[in-house]
């Protein structure tokens, strides 16, 4: 069996890889069948955190444009997410691979608080650890998270798993037909390119703490694990080039 490239990695996966076609909501087949990817990636023997969005359920910004407090809509934003981690984690544990949801808001009765240190060992277990409620702060997205506790866990890379989108262009791909992908960019070219990977603060944090990014099409049956597995299907983000 070919070994994987990374020891660790965090997949950050948005709120809408959960909704399926209808694009808001919880699809539970679609669910289950990312779930089942997963469980293939799992059994590389790489250790993974989740950090999942919540963006198919609500976010804090569109709220607090219309009028809502934006502290309070971003607070119930990183609900959301904890909605998305809990239906995760079922199908997960349903195709057989133990698995912990962490809040970063406490809520005993569902979830395990985020405790960095027992992430890390149920992490050392093989168990997957999906990262909820966001960072507990509003004004903060979920790509932020990702970077934040892929930092905290020593992760090596991040995979930002997109919907339809197969890597990093220089114009929209959908929009334009002549749009180039990067096979590989540095931070640096990520932030002064302001290529929309991630929001800014957590392409800083992942530049600042070296952690490398990789985007990639998980609309493909395999491609998380082709990733895992070194292939270079997307693009991939390093410090170096
Ligand atoms: N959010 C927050 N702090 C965080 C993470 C998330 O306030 O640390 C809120 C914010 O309102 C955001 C919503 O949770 O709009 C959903 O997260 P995000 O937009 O990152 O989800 P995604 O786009 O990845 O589905």
């Amino acid at each position: 069996m070919v070994r994987p490239k990374y020891r660790r990695v965090l997949i950050k996966l948005s709120g809408e890889a959960l909704a399926g076609d209808k694009g808001i909501g919880i699809d539970i087949p679609t669910v289950q069948k990312i779930a089942r990817e997963i469980e293939e990636v799992h059994d590389t023997g790489v250790e993974i955190a989740l950090v999942i969005g919540g963006g198919n359920l609500w976010r804090g910004e569109p709220a607090a444009e219309v009028g809502m407090d934006r502290v309070q809509a971003d607070y119930t934003g990183m609900l959301g997410t904890v909605m998305n981690a809990l239906v995760m984690a079922d199908s997960l544990k349903q195709t057989g691979v133990d698995t912990r949801v962490q809040t970063a808001i406490s809520m005993h009765q569902v979830a395990e608080p985020y405790v960095r240190g027992r992430a890390l060992r149920h992490l050392e277990k093989g168990r997957i650890v999906i990262f909820a409620a966001g960072t507990g702060s509003p004004y903060f997205s979920t790509d932020t998270t990702a970077a934040l506790r892929a930092a905290e866990i020593d992760a090596e890379a991040i995979l930002m798993a997109k919907n339809g989108v197969d890597g990093v262009y220089n114009a929209d791909p959908k929009k334009d037909p002549k749009a180039i992908k990067f096979e590989e960019l540095t931070h640096v070219e990520v932030i002064h390119k302001g290529l929309k990977i991630m929001d800014s603060t957590a392409a800083t944090l992942s530049m600042d703490n070296d952690i490398d990014l990789v985007v990639f099409n998980m609309n493909e049956h395999g491609n998380i694990k082709k990733v895992v597995l070194g292939e270079n299907i997307g693009t991939t983000v390093s410090n170096k080039k």
